[in-house]
């Protein structure tokens, strides 16, 4: 089962690599500690990564927690830590990278993360952010400058007329 997981996360991904790998063993982590049972639908569980790295791949594949509905976000701080959210019970944790040994070449780096139980590589913590909101639906206007179609949140109203923020510099 997680095997096939791990395929499923590198076929999305493009490759193998250990940071794909650490997204794989923290989304195992995640089932276990946050009770996530296999049938979650694609808004139960909310992402909060603290890295724009590899990992956010496998968590995207293997928790459906995608950039494209909102349930994975990137809040970088350049940590390999991840904030994740079970909207069906509640249950939610931080998940953090532990220092690991240096390794000579990548693939030895990989092969000891997925070799590793996923317990001893990283550190639970307490989340202390918010439960995030389910994704929202703006409205739209057209931007004045640009004439193109903005979502509500990306728009300022200046002097009578609707800007989008690329516009507005
Ligand atoms: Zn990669
Ligand atoms: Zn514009």
């Amino acid at each position: 089962m997680s095997c096939q997981l791990w395929e499923k996360a590198a076929e999305f991904h493009g490759h193998k690599c250990p940071g794909l790998a650490i997204g794989y063993k923290v989304s195992l982590l995640a089932l276990k500690h946050l009770d996530i049972k296999d049938n979650i639908d694609d808004e139960d569980i909310v992402c909060i990564a603290e890295t724009d790295a590899c990992g956010v791949d496998a968590v995207q594949v293997i928790l459906k927690a995608t950039v494209g509905t909102g349930a994975m976000r990137i809040l970088y701080t350049g940590k390999q830590a991840f904030n994740i959210f079970n909207r069906k019970n509640g249950k939610k944790a931080r998940f953090v990278l532990n220092d690991m040994q240096n390794f000579d070449t990548k693939e030895e780096r990989m092969k000891y993360i997925l070799s590793t139980d996923e317990e001893k590589l990283f550190t639970i913590k307490e989340v202390k952010m918010d439960f995030p909101e389910k994704a929202k639906i703006f409205n739209s206007y057209i931007c004045a400058e640009c004439g193109e179609k903005t979502a509500e949140n990306a728009v300022s109203f200046i002097n009578g007329k609707y800007i989008c923020n690329s516009c507005k510099g």
